[in-house]
């Protein structure tokens, strides 16, 4: 049996590849005449964490639900790996459209640690396409409804209707657009998806097993997540 399989570079992909001597364990390293980087092949990895695609396994294994805890259990991976994993990732999602016909704008809340460390996030929905067109953090405020506004402009995105609840941040920000649309029966779509994201990212409401000790990789999580929703990652 004859079995064949392609080395690649895991930095730069590249296939310019020769032998370059062996590890302390006896296993075959190579060296990439492109970047420069010495490596062991995937297949004879004996810690999995240094695998190429592990990156791309714990953004997956993240964006269905699973914990860092989890991850580095069911993969062998060390907690450290999924952590700087999750702190590489550039995925930031961006608007599929132009111009959508109608927007539902809500808010949820969501903590890192207790309940006092609550943070908004306010948000633009397109219910057709399921997209989350725009989003910002903030204080429940004026302020933060403003930002939404504010950042809808800077991606460019122009739109017919906004749908809101009646918040009064909401009716201030919004009240001068020749269209808006206050109700909950407007914001359906929105609050459908609210629901979805608590599947997504089960770190975002409740404390179960999984959640966050720091704002930032909670942030991280959720760009992650809407970016999954989006384009799918990999
Ligand atoms: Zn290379």
């Amino acid at each position: 049996m004859k079995i064949q399989i392609t080395l690649k570079c895991p930095r730069c992909q590249g296939q310019n590849i020769k032998k370059n001597g062996y590890s302390g364990n006896r296993k075959q390293k190579y060296f990439c005449k492109d970047c420069c980087r010495n490596f062991i092949g995937d297949h004879n990895l004996t810690y999995k964490g240094c695998h190429s695609k592990a990156d791309e396994q714990v953004w997956r294994m993240t964006v269905r639900g699973c914990g860092i805890r989890d991850i580095a259990a069911i993969t062998g991976y060390s907690k450290d790996k999924v952590q700087a994993a999750l702190k590489r990732h550039e995925f930031e999602p961006f608007p599929k459209q132009k111009h959508y016909p109608t927007l539902e704008i809500d808010e949820f809340w969501t903590f890192v640690g207790n309940k006092s460390n609550k943070v908004w996030l306010v948000y633009a929905y397109h219910r057709e396409s399921g997209e989350i067109v725009a989003y910002v953090w903030g204080k429940r405020d004026l302020a933060t409804a403003r930002a939404l506004k504010r950042r809808l402009k800077e991606l460019r995105v122009t739109y017919d209707r906004i749908a809101t609840d009646d918040w009064a941040a909401f009716l201030n920000v919004f009240s001068n657009e020749e269209w808006h649309l206050v109700g909950k029966q407007h914001t359906v779509g929105i609050e459908g998806n609210n629901c979805r994201l608590r599947h997504k990212v089960r770190r975002a409401f409740r404390k179960t097993c999984c959640f966050s000790k720091s704002m930032f990789y909670h942030k991280k999580v959720f760009d992650l997540a809407f970016f999954d929703i989006h384009f799918g990652i990999v």
